[in-house]
């Protein structure tokens, strides 16, 4: 098998698994649930934003070239004739000697070229003193100075944040086609996993792998499809990844059996009832990472071992799901840091160490967890980022400059721990 299936990079076995993945048909969703998504139809605007033009201010709307030379010492007089709130309009007209009091947003009303905002005026019963002169145009939004009608504001592919919620809203759209979510369907394997609220027997572990593999799914905007568990038997395995695949999968990912263990029947299960392109990657945490399809549905056999499931879910099952999602960018934020430890290894894999960073005089410090094997679920709970030793590098002093890919970026930022330059 070994030969068949040579040991793939990082990159390589990345390529190979975004490959299998292409964008999932479009669906369409009222407007706040596609925060997250991709758009998959072009918004143009429908009308100007702002429709009319309007005051940025409270105040007077006026003609500019009545306000000229006025000061506080030579104010000058003009008689209120109207008084315009917002969201109404007036077809009252501003003449030589007149203002009409308006409030912010309301349309300019005709005749009118200006506002003075009340800091510069003083309004004496029907009239007002003006203190400042204004040029025209002074406080006044232009209808279309946001949006122009007819013009193209969120093209097919923008990523929706919040602000695009608010465009789209702006704009009138209720509903607006974005791509699909995947449904990732999760399955735990071993005859010693049980679910948590199953009675504990010896040999036996709590099923750890599913929920936090899928909460990274819900994280990364997937819907998890838990199957529950398979014992280590080809007959058990290969009957509920058939039943998981009729509820519907477009992808499948396995936790646990890709090792070389004589229980290791993912891998048989997938190269008898589908085809596999891949089981091993140089890296550690993850190393024996299954990926090929079963019934055209990508299957990912992630590592059984709790870290190494969330690392290899990280590098490659999150990317495979961005890119169901429509979003052609995936790679994790990185930040460099100075090493606090030293790390002496001899395997020539790429290392993914979970570290937590300080700040100090604003360079980053990447203190290691603790116990860094890949049943010590401990370590990711503690860690902030996973600081990646290249495979050359078998030998890195404390102080080495090291790259750390960020697990909760932006998020997280305020829990890096900020110090002074003498502490610590
Ligand atoms: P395996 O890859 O199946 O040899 O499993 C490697 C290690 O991960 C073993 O110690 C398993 O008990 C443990 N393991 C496998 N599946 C899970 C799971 N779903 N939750 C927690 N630990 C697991
Ligand atoms: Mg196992």
């Amino acid at each position: 098998m070994s030969e068949l299936y040579p040991i793939l990079t990082v990159e390589e076995a990345l390529a190979r698994v975004l490959a299998a993945f292409q964008p999932l048909e479009p669906e369409r969703v009222p407007v706040l649930e596609t925060l997250g998504r991709v758009l998959a139809e072009d918004i143009y605007a429908d009308m100007d934003i702002p429709p009319l033009t309007n005051t940025a201010m409270d105040g007077y709307a006026v003609r500019a070239a009545d306000t000229a030379g006025a000061s506080p010492e030579h104010p000058v007089r003009l008689r209120i004739i109207y008084d315009l709130a917002a969201g109404y309009t007036t077809d009252v007209a501003v003449t030589p000697g007149t203002a009409i009091r308006i409030m912010t947003g309301a349309p300019i009303p005709p005749g009118a070229d200006a506002v003075v905002q009340f800091e510069d005026t003083e309004q004496d019963g029907d009239w007002v003193n003006i203190f400042k002169g204004v040029s025209v145009g002074k406080n006044v939004r232009q209808a279309g100075e946001d949006v122009q009608k007819g013009a193209l504001i969120l093209p097919k592919g923008t990523e929706i944040r919040p602000q695009e919620v608010g465009m789209l809203a702006a704009l009138g759209h209720k509903e607006a086609w974005v791509h699909r979510r995947p449904r990732v369907a999760i399955l735990a394997t071993g005859d010693e996993v049980i679910e948590m609220d199953a009675p504990w027997q010896p040999g036996k572990i709590r099923n750890a792998n599913s929920y936090s593999n899928a909460a990274q799914v819900v994280r990364y905007g997937g819907v998890p499809v838990l199957l529950g568990i398979a014992r280590d038997d080809v007959t058990e395995l290969t009957a509920k990844i058939r039943a998981g695949l009729e509820q519907g999968a477009d992808l499948f990912l396995t936790s646990g059996g890709v090792s070389m263990g004589d229980f290791d029947v993912v891998k048989k299960v997938l190269a008898a009832e589908g085809e596999m392109a891949f089981w091993r990657v140089r890296m550690k945490p993850g190393k024996p990472l299954a990926f090929g399809h079963i019934r055209d549905v990508p299957l990912l056999g992630l590592p059984g071992n709790p870290v190494s499931a969330m690392i290899a879910f990280e590098l490659f099952a999150r990317p495979a799901i961005l890119k169901m999602l429509g979003k052609t960018y995936w790679d994790k934020p990185t930040v460099e840091a100075k090493l606090l430890d030293e790390i002496t290894r001899k395997d020539n894999r790429r290392h993914f160490l979970r570290v937590m960073l300080e700040e100090r005089d604003g360079e980053y410090f990447a203190r290691l967890t603790g116990d860094q094997g890949s049943g010590i679920l401990l370590s990711m709970v503690k860690a902030q980022g996973l600081a990646i030793i290249p495979e050359n590098a078998n030998h890195l002093p404390a102080g080495a400059r090291v790259q750390v890919m960020m697990l909760d970026w932006p998020e997280r930022c305020t829990g890096i721990k900020k110090q002074g330059a003498n502490e610590g």
